[in-house]
């Protein structure tokens, strides 16, 4: 086989599509799998706006994902230029020739002509064909109407006679479509502007792609495509149409229409994306769920997903090496990709899948790794300064080493305020505080005498502490229970969170002091 080429597609919509992006690693990987190259094109013919900007989070979802393109835009390449709106003078002379050659022609039927006959055809419960009148004009009138400059549109004449149109899917299988079935498609509009259909062909074939990977909807295209690539005498593509991506528990696409992401809120496997979008992006000046949603890869980077975790999860969605193996790293999965093993049914984001993946790529990430991926969030809610000093940095690390497998998104850092705040700043969980505080009748006393001895103590390391706890119930004859949570209210404000000892541990004496003391003080108040 010659050397595999893929490519990628997209408009410049100003984000990256969560699906799009899954259509777009599926290509990467089949690349990689054969030692081919892989291809970004961007799709910019209809581009109303700035499309530097409109591309931006694309490219940028890409290099967080870590997957490369070996040409395209920043790179270069020989088959370039790579954004459409730069080759419209390939796509006027591929019409050229096919216009010269009687493969197309100009239809200068106004669009209620073509409309009526697509109605009556309805009407008639017919397949609609174009009635193909400007074919009949003589020479002189086709000047005549050029040189009025009347509105036209190049149509591409499809050979009704040429029997079936067929391809052998790698996913789908074998296809086949009837060309007597099948309207004449624009081509070129009257203002030299390329449509989908036609400049995909050109741009692929000039680009010598030799896989065509996209989604499922793409098929219904594929046969007017696969008539050009002949018309024009290029080789075929193999194609694979992959099953799209569908919203969590549906069979549905994922849709970033704002009608669908209002049900997308109410899912019960998608709501908790959105949840937490709505608690940690105000936080980090990130806006809400209403700006950045599970939809777009941006959501999973700026939520605090590992890449890895990503990849492996999109990696999966339709796709699998066998009934077992769930963890995979993209190395892993470049060498174990096949088409042959995608699915043909819509596959469904999954996000419970997708926080086990992150669970188990954070659990390979070294303390440093971690503390690299936190600081970012801690420095944007503005918890520690710009520039973390090495304490700070090594507080921060404890923190972590304490949470354990608490930490399952980088984001989770900011839920442990308490240890970032001042002391007399730090709030209490109110309902924990009625019932640790408030409630239990000797507690106050308790905690003022445990205070003495945490104040006496000089080694503050959790082991330590755990044995200071344990001696003195036991001296006064109580159960653990008596102070432990009245403690870890008292000093964290919370009725939860990593082990008592490390909690104390981590804050030092001072801290802990001076919560217990105005802790002791609120309780006076009354
Ligand atoms: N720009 C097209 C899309 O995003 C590309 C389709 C194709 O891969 O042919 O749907």
């Amino acid at each position: 086989m010659s050397t595999v080429r893929t490519r990628f597609a997209p408009s410049p919509t100003g984000y990256m599509h969560i699906g799009g992006m899954r259509t777009a690693l599926f290509n990467w990987l089949w690349a990689r799998h054969h030692g081919g190259q892989f291809v970004l094109r961007i799709d910019d013919t209809d581009q109303q706006r700035n499309v530097e900007e409109a591309l931006e989070p694309i490219l940028h979802a890409f290099n967080w994902l870590g997957l490369d393109w070996d040409e395209g835009p920043e790179k270069g390449g020989d088959f370039g230029p790579y954004f459409q709106s730069e080759r419209t003078e390939l796509y006027r002379a591929a019409v050229d020739r096919l216009l010269a050659e009687g493969k197309a022609f100009k239809d200068f039927d106004p669009p209620e002509v073509t409309q009526a006959d697509r109605e009556a055809a309805e009407k008639e419960k017919r397949n609609f064909l174009n009635v193909r009148r400007s074919l009949d004009l003589t020479d002189a009138e086709r000047e005549q109407y050029e040189a009025e400059g009347r509105p036209f549109v190049v149509r591409f004449l499809v050979p009704r006679d040429a029997g079936k149109v067929s391809i052998d899917d790698h996913i789908r299988g074998h296809v086949e479509w009837d060309c007597g079935l099948i309207p004449d498609p624009v081509i070129m509009r009257g203002n030299g502007m390329p449509l989908y259909n036609f400049a995909t062909v050109v741009d692929d074939a000039e680009m010598k792609i030799t896989h065509v990977i996209r989604a499922e909807e793409h098929l219904t295209n594929t046969a007017v495509q696969v008539l050009l690539y002949q018309a024009l005498g290029d080789d075929v593509p193999e194609f694979a149409h992959i099953p799209f991506v569908a919203a969590p528990g549906t069979k549905e696409k994922l849709s970033k229409r704002d009608k669908k992401l209002e049900k997308y809120r109410k899912n019960p496997q998608f709501q908790k994306l959105f949840d937490l979008a709505d608690r940690v992006f105000p936080q980090i000046g990130l806006g809400s769920s209403e700006t950045l949603n599970p939809v777009m890869v941006k959501y999973y980077e700026e939520i605090g997903f590992l890449p890895e975790a990503v990849l492996n999860g999109l990696s999966r969605i339709g796709w699998s090496l066998d009934d077992k193996t769930e963890h995979m790293s993209l190395d892993f999965v470049v060498e174990n990709f096949t088409l042959d093993r995608v699915v043909k049914s819509a596959a469904g984001l999954d996000p419970d899948k997708l926080l086990a993946y992150q669970e188990y790529w954070m659990g390979q990430k070294s303390l440093e790794e971690k503390v690299e991926y936190c600081l970012p969030y801690l420095v944007k809610a503005g918890r520690i300064p710009a520039e973390p000093d090495e304490p700070t940095r090594q507080f921060v690390g404890r923190l972590i080493e304490a949470l354990g497998d608490r930490l399952k998104l980088f984001s989770d850092i900011l839920n442990y305020e308490e240890y970032f705040v001042a002391d007399n700043e730090m709030t209490y969980d109110e309902k924990a505080f009625q019932k640790r505080l408030r409630k239990p009748e000797d507690v106050a006393p308790l905690l003022a005498e445990f205070r003495e001895e945490l104040a006496g103590c000089d080694d503050f390391s959790a082991d330590a502490l755990d044995s200071l706890l344990h001696e003195w119930v036991e001296k006064k004859e109580i159960g653990m229970g008596r102070i432990i949570h009245a403690l870890r209210m008292a000093t964290t404000g919370k009725p939860a969170g990593p082990g008592m000892f490390d909690c104390l541990a981590l804050l030092g004496k001072d801290r802990c002091l001076a919560r217990i003391d105005r802790t002791l003080a609120l309780l006076q108040e009354g």
